[in-house]
């Protein structure tokens, strides 16, 4: 029997690798989107067919996480066998410009989902997309079992949409479990984001159409990983005998310096050069230092990264370059880079 999938935040950067894995994996996909007055489908374009004359097995769905009766409809309409909740207000600099809608979409966005499957008592496995921002001024290495203490509005509304999702497990029985995922990226990765907004700066820079790259803090240090093999973490949390949560982390970590050194060097350039400070891009609170533990998913879900640090810049950096190169055409249709 072909198993469904429902995922929220399809057209974003998890959401058309996990796309393109379940489909190869022969699922049925449905994928929802908000309506907007551009389009906003760039991600997973390549995958998309005209339902009416293919047999395509993805199907799209104009639908916002503010929107309950919505889900419900869809829900019921679609009846998936699991569902994969990535949608979300996901910057962490933004959400302190729009703290309210954050907690909207990232937190009861959550508590939306999760109502629309228990009310229509649909029988599915739900995965929540938890992040390392919950841990904020946590110290340490951090696995399943470090405490939360998230330093900005998007973390918290994730720890509200986190402990939802654990209360729905052991209150209403549901499959439900929470992947805590460290940093993950890709080309595919919103060019606000510090590694995409550094690849890409690499490459017009080399291209002669930029001159400086404007940042904020620079000794940050993050676990990167690469977003590819973060969806394979996602499907198999789902395919686990018991629902548990999980951290997905390369284990390594990374300055924000040494990604725009390792970048620019790349591309053969001086970053000393070309890089400027640019106080808006300072937040309010920090996290200084973030480092994931995956051993339990090591263990139990046999899962573990091989892309990072030095990689995962050339793979992104590359890939930018080539969008330089090709600009005007779509750099998702080539095939994902693995080196
Ligand atoms: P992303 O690229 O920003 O994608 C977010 C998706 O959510 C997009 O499809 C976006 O639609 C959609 N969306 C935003 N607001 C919505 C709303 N109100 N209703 C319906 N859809 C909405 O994020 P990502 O990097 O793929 O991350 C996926 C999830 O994992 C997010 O929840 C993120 O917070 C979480 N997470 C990410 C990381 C990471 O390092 N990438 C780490 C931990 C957790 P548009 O395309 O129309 O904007
Ligand atoms: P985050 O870990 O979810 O906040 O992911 P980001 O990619 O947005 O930021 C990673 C780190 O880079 C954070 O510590 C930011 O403060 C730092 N950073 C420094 N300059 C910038 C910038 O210009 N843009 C972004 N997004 N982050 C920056």
């Amino acid at each position: 029997m072909t198993r469904r999938a429902l995922i929220t935040g399809i057209t974003g950067q998890d959401g058309s690798y996990l796309a393109e894995l379940l489909l190869a994996k022969g699922y049925e996909v449905h994928g929802l989107r908000r309506r907007s007055s551009t389009f906003n489908s760039a991600r997973i374009e390549h995958l998309y067919q005209d339902p009416r004359d293919s047999d395509t097995n993805l199907f799209l769905h104009y639908a916002d996480l503010t929107d309950e009766s919505r889900l419900i409809r869809l829900l019921r309409r679609i009846d998936p066998d699991e569902v994969y909740n990535l949608a979300g207000q996901s910057h962490v600099g933004s959400s302190f410009d729009e703290p309210e809608y954050t907690g909207d979409t990232v937190g009861l966005g959550a508590v939306r989902m999760l109502e629309a499957i228990r009310t229509s008592d649909i029988d599915c496995r739900f995965y929540q997309a938890s992040s390392s921002a919950m841990y904020g001024a946590a110290v340490g290495r951090q696995d399943e079992d470090a405490p939360f203490r998230p330093m900005s509005p998007y973390g918290a509304a994730k720890l509200y949409a986190h402990w939802a999702t654990a209360t729905y497990r052991e209150g209403y029985g549901m499959y439900a479990v929470s992947g805590i995922l460290f940093n993950h990226e890709s080309p595919r990765r919103g060019e606000t984001f510090v590694t995409r907004k550094i690849s890409r700066a690499v490459a017009r820079i080399q291209a002669g159409l930029a001159d400086y790259l404007y940042m904020g803090d620079l000794d940050a240090i993050r676990d990167w990983g690469y977003a590819p093999e973060y969806v394979e973490g996602m499907w198999r949390m789902l395919q686990a005998d018991e629902p548990t949560d999980y951290v997905l982390a390369t284990g390594t970590s990374y300055s924000v310096r040494d990604f725009v050194a390792a970048a620019f060097e790349h591309a053969g350039l001086d970053w000393e050069k070309h890089v400027r400070r640019d106080e808006r891009y300072l937040r309010p609170t920090e996290t200084a230092v973030l480092i994931g533990d995956a051993a339990k998913a090591e263990r139990e879900l046999g899962w573990k990264t091989t892309v990072h640090g030095g990689q995962l810049v050339r793979i992104m950096v590359d890939a930018d370059i080539e969008a330089v190169r090709h600009e005007g055409r779509p750099w998702v249709d080539r095939p994902t880079p693995t080196s």
